[in-house]
């Protein structure tokens, strides 16, 4: 890595959490959950559509209310009534399929618009910073650009450059590439796994079997809101051995 490996790592936060609960109405989305992420380590987290995995990471920056259990990233009791809603959500930086880039602001201002506005950062410190994470990702020249005049991989490559300007010590990925041409999937990965090996603690939600089983440190599979499975990834993902594993791995393979 050229820059920020010790920058990164330093400041990870880590994720427990521990029989979280969450139904729609009647509907219980996740029947109790428990995952952990170590500070500077992968998650990768597979499964079936419906299964419950957008719940679940939207309950970490509790875009949704959980239902019961806890969950603590970093320092924070997420679950606590009294927790700091906006000092923990400074922590936790999140890329959407959908890279849901402001399109009336040049790439440079998506990036320092929440810096300055919540952060309280000046503009020229906002812009030194998103620059450097606009050349972490490779669109350094790109700053003055509008969101439509990019492809669809260099927009995500924004939205997550825009994540890291606000200095995280979390990422949650929800599905980054599913809405991507094929071609541009790759870029965005590469950029990813640049990140996990610059020591971000990283909770990535995604069908790209190779990149979960060479990147992540862990895979959690899960299935009707229930971990099913977890383990190294060689080993969830090239030795499954739970039958419901075993049969989605058959079909995204
Ligand atoms: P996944 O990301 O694994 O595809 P989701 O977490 O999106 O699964 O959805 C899990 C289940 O929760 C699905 O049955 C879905 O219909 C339901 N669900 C998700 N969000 C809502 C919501 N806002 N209101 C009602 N039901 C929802
Ligand atoms: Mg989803």
């Amino acid at each position: 890595m050229s820059t920020g490996t010790s920058e990164l790592s330093a400041h990870a936060a880590g994720v427990d959490i521990t029989g979280l609960r969450k139904s729609y109405g009647s509907n219980e989305v996740l029947k109790g959950i428990d995952l952990n992420v170590a500070p500077g380590e992968v998650v990768c987290l597979i499964g079936p559509s419906g299964s419950g995995k957008s719940t679940l990471l939207r309950c970490v920056n509790l875009l949704e209310q959980p239902n019961g259990g806890t969950i603590m990233v970093g320092g924070f009791n997420v679950t606590d009534p009294e927790v700091n809603l906006d000092k923990m959500r400074q922590q936790v930086g999140m890329v959407f399929q959908q890279f849901n880039l402001f399109p009336h602001l040049t790439v440079l201002e998506n990036c320092t618009i929440s810096p300055i506005k919540v952060l309280k950062r000046k503009k020229a410190e906002a812009q030194k910073v998103a620059l450097r994470n606009l050349e972490r990702v490779g669109l350094g020249d790109f700053g003055d650009r509008y969101p439509d005049q990019l492809s669809g991989g260099q927009q995500q490559r924004v939205a997550i450059a825009r994540a890291l300007s606000m200095e995280p010590t979390l990422m949650l990925f929800d599905e980054p590439t599913s809405a991507l041409d094929p071609e541009t999937v790759g870029e965005v990965l590469s950029i990813m796994k640049n990140l996990a090996q610059a020591g971000m603690t990283m909770l990535v939600v995604t069908h790209e079997m190779a990149f979960a089983k060479e990147v992540a440190d862990r895979v959690f599979f899960m299935d009707g809101g229930v971990v099913v499975e977890e383990g190294k990834a060689v080993d969830v993902i090239g030795n499954p051995q739970q039958p419901r594993t075993q049969d989605f791995l058959r079909r995204v393979l």
